[in-house]
Formats: C-alpha cells, sequence, structure tokens
C-alpha cells in the first residue's frame, strides 16, 4: 500500500547544488550525509553525489557508516571520532576529536585519520595546548568548523581562520579543511584544500551569497483526505483557532506534525492548488492539515503540494531549515527523480 504522503528527492538538483559549492569554494567540495543525509535518504544521496564527483563524504557516528556501502573510488569519514568501546569499521577513518581519542585510534592498530581542532567553537575537537602532545599521525584532512558562519560578520569567523593557519602550519597533514555550506560563501579564503557542505547541498539557504543559486531538493506532497464546507463563523481544528470569515472549503491533508509538518505552520503555512498558494487554516493536528481551498475544484484524493522551500519554510515557522529537513519523519512515500 503506497502511503497517501510523498516526500519528492531531486538528486539532479542534490547534484547541482553540490557542483555550485565546488566552484564558489574553488576547491573540491565533501558532502556531509549524516542524520541519514539531513532525512532525505544518506544511500540515494551519496550515490547521486558521487556519481557527480564527490569522493569525501562525512557521517556523524559508525551506526551511520555501517549503513552505507560507498561507491569505489569515494572515502567515508566519522565526525565524532572514535568513542570508547567503539570498533572502527575497516575503510573508514575517524575524524580525531581529542587526545583520548587519538591515543585510542593508535591502540586500535592506527593508520590514516583526520583530525579536528577546535578554533573557537569549543565544541570538538584538539585544542591548541593539545597539538604539543600529539604523537606522529598519518592525518589526511586536518579540519576545524565555524560557529558563526552564517553571520558574514562576526568576529569570530576571522579568528578562527586564523587560529586554523597556525594549526595546520603545526600539525602535518595532507589537506585541510574548515568551511561548511556557509562557510564557503565566506570566500574562498575559508575554503583550503576541502569543503564539507551539508545543509546548502539539501537547498537550505544559510546564507545571502548562495539566496537564488541553490536548488529545491525536497517537495512535500500530501493527499486530501476529505473536503468539507463551513460556514461562515465556525471554526476549524483544534483549538477553534480559526474562525471562516465566509462561507468556505476546506481540504484536510493527510500530512501533520507527526511528519515534520510542524505546529509551527498553523495559520502561516501554504498548500498549492496548481500552482495558486493557499493559506493554512487552524493549528497542524498530529497526522492532519487544513489548507482554504475556497473557490478551487479540489476532491478526495487529489495530491497537494504543500510550501516547503526551505528559507521560505523556515522564515514562515520560526524553525531552522536543519530541523525542518531532519525532521520529516517516517511516513513518506519517498520518490527519487
Ligand atoms: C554538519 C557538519 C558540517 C555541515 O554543515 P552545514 O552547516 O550543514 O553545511 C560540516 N562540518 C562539520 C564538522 C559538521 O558537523
Amino acid at each position: 500500500m503506497s502511503a497517501p504522503l510523498r516526500l519528492t528527492v531531486d538528486t539532479s538538483a542534490l547534484a547541482a547544488n553540490w557542483r555550485w559549492f565546488g566552484a564558489q569554494g574553488g576547491v573540491a567540495a565533501g558532502a556531509a550525509v549524516k542524520a541519514d543525509g539531513y532525512g532525505l535518504g544518506a544511500r540515494e544521496a551519496v550515490a547521486a553525489l558521487a556519481a557527480a564527483g564527490c569522493r569525501d563524504f562525512f557521517v556523524a557516528t559508525w551506526a551511520e557508516a555501517a549503513a552505507l556501502t560507498m561507491p569505489a573510488g569515494t572515502r567515508l569519514a566519522v565526525l565524532h571520532g572514535l568513542l570508547p568501546g567503539e570498533t572502527p569499521l575497516p575503510g573508514v577513518v575517524p575524524v580525531l576529536n581529542s587526545l583520548e581519542q587519538v591515543a585510542r585510534w593508535v591502540d586500535s592498530g592506527g593508520g590514516r585519520c583526520d583530525l579536528m581542532v577546535d578554533t573557537g567553537m569549543n565544541r570538538l575537537g584538539l585544542n591548541h595546548a593539545d597539538l604539543a602532545q600529539l604523537p606522529a599521525l598519518d592525518i589526511d584532512v586536518l579540519h576545524s568548523h565555524i560557529a558563526c558562519a552564517d553571520e558574514p560578520g562576526h568576529p569570530l569567523n576571522a579568528a578562527q581562520l586564523a587560529r586554523f593557519h597556525e594549526a595546520c602550519a603545526q600539525v602535518p597533514h595532507a589537506r585541510a579543511a574548515l568551511a561548511n555550506s556557509a562557510g564557503v560563501c565566506l570566500g574562498t579564503d575559508y575554503a583550503f584544500d576541502l569543503t564539507r557542505p551539508g545543509i546548502g547541498l539539501y537547498g537550505g539557504v544559510m546564507h545571502p551569497a548562495a539566496a537564488g543559486q541553490l536548488q529545491t531538493v525536497a517537495g512535500v506532497e500530501a493527499r486530501v483526505v476529505q473536503v468539507r464546507d463551513i460556514a461562515a463563523g465556525e471554526t476549524f481544528g483544534y483549538g477553534a483557532t480559526w474562525a471562516a470569515p465566509r462561507a468556505s472549503r476546506v481540504a484536510i491533508l493527510n500530512l501533520g506534525y507527526a511528519d515534520g509538518y510542524r505546529r509551527a505552520f498553523s495559520g502561516v503555512g501554504r498548500g498549492y492548488v496548481e500552482e495558486t498558494p493557499c493559506p493554512v487554516v487552524g493549528r497542524v493536528s498530529m497526522d492532519l492539515t487544513g489548507i482554504d481551498v475556497t473557490g478551487h475544484d479540489v476532491r478526495e484524493g487529489d495530491w497537494l503540494r504543500v510550501d516547503f522551500d526551505l528559507a521560505a519554510a523556515s522564515a514562515l515557522s520560526g524553525i531552522a531549515q536543519y530541523e525542518l529537513l531532519t525532521g520529516l519523519g517516517h511516513r513518506y512515500q519517498r520518490r527519487y527523480v
């Protein structure tokens, strides 16, 4: 039985977005495919991006790495490194984040690895002082990560860049990588040898420079479960938060917050009849959402697209683009086109 809601993932848009990051940075772009490819499917994202020429992929954990079969010629790195009790997977490299992780990796047999240095975010990575105690390592990519890349004028950006240059001079490595999606937009000074875009590949716009440059990757459509006529003054849905200003026709969509169509879209989201935007009315419920389709020919069983352009949907709902994508839920029939 196919589900009455669909998530369409445009893999050629994904590949085009990846090419944009390569052109913008002027160096090879990798791809963050953690959190199941930001909710859109890591396997499919890896296949599409590898076919487009992407070689370096990043997941958060070994469990995520184990779920992937990597195409020949690609490289997969685990951003969270190696925790106590974890066994590295052959052919997958850890991004080591602390002296403890370095010791663990060396004890487990070692070999080529990546290393993360902290340059001011104070999340993951070795501190400047740790670097003096680093044993000899065969480092492929030396990484750091920027805290405020989506705020182009933030002083921490330049400070982190300067500290990363120092770390690069101190720690032998084959390649260096600093920029996430927004970091690539800060300019080629931030690109080094490799970039690590994530959200932008999936259509998220994290920086003014990317606005209008990235293609939409995810499309959300749901079937109409019922169409109902609501008399002027009658209310719709939980909390009776919307009253029909005139005799209205509301299409009840098979889509709700359990599918990541968050309650924050209540009263502000949009469904589309053909190309005409129609407002979400009342409160989004767990499995159902009402759309005011007054004056349109909408029938039970029809499919309606909801506005899921990430930047616009985030502006409307106040929910971060990252959360909108990774929260999409598991009930969709997924289509890769
Ligand atoms: C998630 C992640 C990225 C990708 O970040 P986006 O903002 O999604 O482009 C890059 N680097 C690291 C270390 C990450 O954890």
